[in-house]
């Protein structure tokens, strides 16, 4: 939606808007090279999405920048949200069914897709985002600040949160709020856009702008550029890390093309240790 049908178009009926668009662009663009695990249907063509920018393409950012074959017609997941759902149902893993899982920052695709498993899948899903004007949340949304979690601690066996810790200035107490969530054993995963050629993540404090964002960090909100030591980051904050490739989920080739996946992206699974 343009900023002008933003401005003039209550939340709710954008939101609706929205979603009549997407099954109207779903029924048009079915077919059968490409399948969508999150909607369940097949389509002829998955659209481009993402944006790049000079710094994305210098630095090989992962989880960022421009990919064909990325939208889904039907539901608009995005590559990275089919990963994971790659990960949550694969076998070789043990992520589903569990108790309780909360989605920071909910990816919608991945969202709905869970919110229609859950019967089966989960006993609570809780899903909670930090508060921005404008924005339609539904009524089981819990608007919170992740920096204070309003949960006890050990209070969850699961917690997904992508693409939220580059947008946060004191991410390794986000981390540490996660933790004392988790409960032992229980399991995080924590993606970010970041580059397998820096050393060591670039972060400047001072570096506030728009466009000094976007030029360093690939983004006009993002605060840093992780490197290769994020793992570390997350260790020292006190998790278990394990770095998942997409050839470790236990699917065949013919459907990691079909769902159309950025080989090169592999998934953060943290664990907090029993
Ligand atoms: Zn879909």
């Amino acid at each position: 939606m343009n900023a002008l049908a933003k401005k003039f178009i209550p939340a709710k009926l954008g939101y609706v808007l929205r979603n009549l668009k997407l099954t109207i662009r779903g029924i048009y663009y079915s077919g059968k090279k490409h399948y969508c695990p999150l909607c369940g249907h097949s389509y002829r063509r998955f659209f481009s999405g993402g944006f790049d920018l000079p710094v994305i393409t210098e630095m090989q950012i992962i989880g960022a920048g421009r990919r064909n074959d990325n939208i889904c017609p039907g539901c608009a997941s995005t590559d990275r949200d089919r990963l994971i759902h790659a990960l949550l149902i694969s076998k070789e893993f043990d992520f589903l069914p569990s108790d309780a899982l909360l989605h920071i920052a909910p990816e919608p695709a991945l969202y709905s897709w869970l919110q229609k498993s859950k019967s089966e899948l989960l006993n609570k899903y809780i899903q909670g985002v930090k508060y921005h004007e404008g924005f339609y949340y539904n009524s089981d949304v819990r608007l919170f600040d992740l920096l204070a979690i309003p949960f006890d601690n050990e209070s969850f066996d699961l917690v997904i949160c992508n693409h939220v810790l580059e947008h946060i200035e004191a991410d390794q107490k986000a981390m540490r709020e996660i933790y004392r969530i988790l409960k032992p054993g229980g399991k995080g995963i924590l993606q970010v856009p970041w580059s397998p050629i820096l050393e060591k993540t670039y972060e400047d404090l001072s570096i506030t702008s728009v466009e000094d964002r976007e030029k360093y960090f690939g983004q006009f909100d993002h605060v840093r550029l992780y490197g290769r030591d994020y793992p570390e980051r997350l260790k020292s904050n006190g998790f278990e890390v394990q770095i998942v490739e997409p050839n470790m989920l236990g699917f065949d080739e013919k459907y990691l093309l079909s769902i159309s996946i950025n080989p090169k992206e592999v998934i953060f699974v943290v664990t907090k240790q029993v």
